[in-house]
């Protein structure tokens, strides 16, 4: 007969792995259940689909200087690149041709000015959509909202400036170049996972301890750790039974996961306008920006991400519309013969994947505070965790990562 673990933890995300690594420090025994048949979550490193491998979701170590997981990765053997972007990496096409020197630095001063703005916002209390606070950037307008867009995993227009403010950038980002993916797997290693065990119901117990349906049978328990998406929880794939846990669902529906995807190009060469470059922006006349990383080497690939409805419109189509969109752009902007260069395509799919449905947390318009209330609220033997309940690094895996730490300490002093 099998024992049961004494916590359950939900998930084997950069939140999930965090909290299995901080009670296997502590002796309280647990258990990762893992809907997937795989680790990782949203840390994904494909090394099936191209010749390459790439990572679908998390790829760079935000606020690296303070990341938790760069001494992961160095202990791991993983390589990053403490690289500094400088505006002479980046490559903007817009209006038909490419831009300038000059036009870069303006592009640049746009870009800057619109984050500080939306931090002077944050300052203020503007819990108001950050489109409203936007000056005109005009021609780099499309580009600012690009960028703008990524980095809140959503349309600016839906994300509270407040709420988007309490990330605490300290710009400074380092690609893994082995992979964010393998790297939260490596992390896993030794800890006790169960993958393709999905739950479906967890019940709070008011004398104590907590009852989970899975996928292979109930279970008691004392305690239970949560960190599926916010998109997950709000699906109603997990039914909560009565209590603390429950109560917050309302507050999780307000900071909801945006879309954001990837489209992957494994290329023969560089095309020359993209050498030496990092990052673009490739805008149409009249249309939304598209932005690519450019990745060279001896296997060098273009990474086109995109955000909010421009995804949502695409993915209604079928996720080979979103591979056509950003090959046809390119050709656009890089001429026909860049087809030719293309060995190999392929496209994330967070979007519609029923175990993350989204991209990563942003707090609604008029709803900044309510990732507050989620991270300070005890919810006793059913905590949460996950990139939602971190505040100055929402959205990261860092973030998920020490928010698992943080809520498995928590409960460990609980039990
Ligand atoms: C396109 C994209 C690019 C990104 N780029 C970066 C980046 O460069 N740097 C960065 O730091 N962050 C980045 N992120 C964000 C980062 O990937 C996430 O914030 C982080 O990985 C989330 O980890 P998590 O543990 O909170 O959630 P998840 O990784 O979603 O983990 C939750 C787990 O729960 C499982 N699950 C769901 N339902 C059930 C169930 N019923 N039963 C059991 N298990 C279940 C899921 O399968 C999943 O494995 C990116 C994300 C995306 C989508």
């Amino acid at each position: 007969m099998r024992t049961e673990p004494h916590v359950v933890i939900v998930g084997a995300g950069a939140a999930g792995i965090g909290a299995g690594l901080e009670l296997a420090a502590r002796g309280v025994p647990f258990e990762i259940l893992e809907a997937a048949d795989r680790v990782g979550g949203r840390a994904l490193t494909d090394r099936a689909g191209l010749p390459v491998a790439w990572d679908h979701g998390c790829h760079w170590l935000h606020c690296a200087d303070e990341n938790p997981l760069v001494a992961w990765a160095d202990r791991l053997g993983a390589r990053y690149l403490r690289q500094k972007a400088q505006t002479c990496h980046y490559v903007l096409w817009s209006d038909g041709r490419f831009a300038s020197e000059a036009e870069l630095v303006e592009a640049d001063q746009a870009i800057g000015r619109a984050f500080d703005i939306v931090d002077q916002a944050g300052a203020e209390g503007r819990d108001v959509p950050i489109t409203d606070v936007l000056p005109d950037a005009g021609r780099w307008s499309p580009d600012v909202h690009c960028i703008l867009g990524l980095l809140a995993g959503e349309d600016p227009g839906r994300v509270s400036a407040m709420g988007y403010a309490d990330y605490a950038d300290t710009d400074s980002n380092w690609p893994l170049t082995t992979g964010y993916g393998d790297l939260i797997a490596h992390m896993s290693h030794g800890l006790p996972v169960r993958l393709g065990v999905s739950i479906s119901a967890i019940d709070q117990r008011p004398e104590g301890g907590v009852r989970l349906e899975t996928s292979e049978g109930g279970m008691q328990v004392r305690g239970a750790i949560v960190t599926p998406s916010t998109n997950v929880l709000s699906s109603g794939a997990i039914r909560f039974g009565p209590g603390p846990a429950a109560d917050l669902l309302p507050l999780i529906a307000d900071v909801p996961c945006g879309a954001y995807e990837k489209v992957a190009f494994a290329l023969r060469a560089l095309p020359a306008e993209l050498k030496g470059k990092l990052f673009g922006t490739f805008t149409p006349d009249g249309g939304a920006s598209m932005n690519l990383q450019v990745i060279a080497g001896e296997s060098p690939m273009i990474i086109v991400h995109m955000a909010g409805d421009m995804v949502r419109n695409l993915l209604a189509e079928g996720s080979d519309a979103m591979r056509q969109f950003a090959e046809d752009r390119l050709c656009q902007a890089l001429g026909p013969d860049f087809r030719d260069l293309i060995l190999g395509r392929a496209v994330t799919g967070w979007t519609q994947n029923p175990l993350i449905l989204g991209s990563y947390s942003a707090a609604r318009p008029g709803a900044a505070a309510r990732r507050h209330q989620m991270i300070g609220t005890d919810t006793g033997s059913v905590a949460f965790a996950g990139e939602a309940f971190s505040l100055k690094w929402q959205a990261t895996a860092h973030g998920a990562y020490q928010s698992g730490r943080d809520v498995a300490a928590r409960l460990a002093t609980h039990l």
